[in-house]
């Protein structure tokens, strides 16, 4: 495959997929990356910076392929993704991200929603652990240790929805209220319609993912989280199917709760993963009253972008919070938050989330040593009192870095360890 708007590295080989979708890579990798919008300039570099150093640190080296989204591709190429973009990352597998600024209520739709769905990244992964050193607003920080999966492709999400006052949106509302029966439930006067699709397909396959993570990482429970008692047929259905993921495609490795409970007084066989569903606004008190008891939390989209950004704050918010989307053979990484503008372009904030981000990437590569270090030299230099400006103004003394100067103290870090 040529292409003509992304930077294509003059080396490196591409990793490939197996049969079972499982990544087999090279030691000399390409991997596309995208900064991304306003800090995106900033964290960008700065996480290549420490992921090359693990990468070199444990004899390896990432190609880096630049690609564009956003800003820089309008700057570019005058549009906003182009498809060698997308072209790129399905050939080559593996890639990276920093935020893209979505317009509120006008222009285009998200950038961050089409990449998901036109790559059918169909779980976004978030692993929320603490570490040592990072000021957190609640009295045991350390308790938070939870990976929430999150549908990626469908709910509310979808972007079936029509805008007040267009014929198409009068044409929804008439079909509801006249040939669905729904005539006293809408109020008279300018309606936004929205469709809240959730099927079979969708919901199995990422409680699936969430099950597999958890037999695979020695995790002791699922939880279904949804709002089945309010909407029956879409987050009801997930509950449900998500129960017959359960139950039908697993053996006495997976056991659901109430089984658990009816045939083995709570005693769960050994290794076993349980499986069990707490409704939303339950689960987000949970978190923060239970904290200890949860472990893997597998949700539709609108219940996951509340509750992983709740998971989040507990451990220190934004600047730190890591998180991937995952498809079938191919994954993205991409931090929680978004593109700062307010920021941008300073060398200022906090590239950990990205480089977080950067971390789970080395994990599903299979560079485990190398995604180690990551963490490890991340810890050891927020440990050190050595932080960017939103960690530095919570905590007492310390030396406030630039985001390239930490990214270089942790690269440092990683070096030193290694040796
Ligand atoms: P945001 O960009 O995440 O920023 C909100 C605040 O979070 C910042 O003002 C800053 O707080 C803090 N923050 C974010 N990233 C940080 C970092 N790396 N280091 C330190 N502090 C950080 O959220 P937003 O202002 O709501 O969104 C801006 C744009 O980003 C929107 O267009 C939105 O659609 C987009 N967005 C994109 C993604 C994505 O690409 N996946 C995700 C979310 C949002 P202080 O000012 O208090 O220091």
């Amino acid at each position: 495959m040529s292409y003509d708007k992304v930077d294509v590295p003059a080396d490196g080989s591409r990793i490939e997929v197996d049969d079972n979708d499982e990544f087999v890579v090279p030691d000399d990798p390409v991997i596309p990356i995208i900064y991304g919008d306003g800090i995106g300039v900033d964290v960008g570099p700065a996480a290549q910076k420490v992921l090359q150093a693990a990468a070199n640190a444990t004899g390896r080296e990432i190609n880096w392929m630049r690609v564009y989204a956003g800003e820089s591709a309008r700057e570019k190429y005058d549009e906003n993704l182009p498809e060698d973009t997308l072209e790129a990352m399905r050939e080559y597998k593996v890639s990276i991200k920093g935020p893209l600024t979505t317009p509120v209520g006008a222009g285009f739709r998200s950038l961050n929603v089409a990449l998901r769905k036109k790559l059918d990244l169909y779980t976004n992964v978030r692993p929320t652990y603490h570490l040592d050193g990072v000021p957190s607003p609640v009295k045991a920080p350390e308790q938070m240790d939870m990976v929430t999966f999150r549908e990626n492709t469908e709910d509310v999400y979808a972007g079936i929805e029509w805008e007040a006052g267009t014929d198409e949106v009068e044409k929804v509302r008439e079909f509801i209220e006249e040939e669905m029966g729904y005539d006293a439930t809408i109020h008279d006067g300018p309606v936004g319609i929205g469709i809240k699709p959730i099927t079979e397909f969708g919901t199995k396959r990422l409680v699936r993912n969430a099950i597999d993570y958890a037999l695979e990482r020695d995790r002791d429970s699922v939880t279904l989280v949804h709002k089945g008692n309010i909407m029956k047929f879409t987050e009801g259905a997930f509950r449900d199917w998500g129960y017959e993921v359960a139950e039908e495609e697993y053996g006495e490795e997976v056991i659901t709760e109430d089984t658990l409970w009816n045939e083995r007084d709570g005693e769960p066989p050994e290794n076993a993963v349980v499986v069990n569903d707490r409704i939303a606004d339950n689960m987000l008190q949970q978190i923060l009253t239970r904290t200890d008891q949860y472990d893997v939390l597998a949700m539709p989209n609108l219940n996951g972008d509340y509750l992983s950004d709740a998971c989040g704050a507990q451990i220190g918010g934004l600047g730190i919070a890591p998180g991937a989307n995952l498809g079938d053979g191919r994954m993205l990484a991409e931090p929680v938050h978004g593109s700062a503008p307010k920021y941008a372009g300073q060398d200022k904030v906090n590239p950990s989330a990205l480089i977080l981000s950067g971390r789970i990437m080395l994990e599903q590569m299979g560079w485990l040593d190398a995604a180690d270090l990551v963490r490890d030299a991340v810890e050891a230099t927020i440990s050190a009192g050595e932080v960017t400006y939103d960690i530095h103004r919570q905590i007492d003394g310390g030396e406030k870095l630039a985001c390239s100067e930490y990214a270089e103290r942790v690269a440092e870090r990683i070096h030193e360890m290694a040796e």
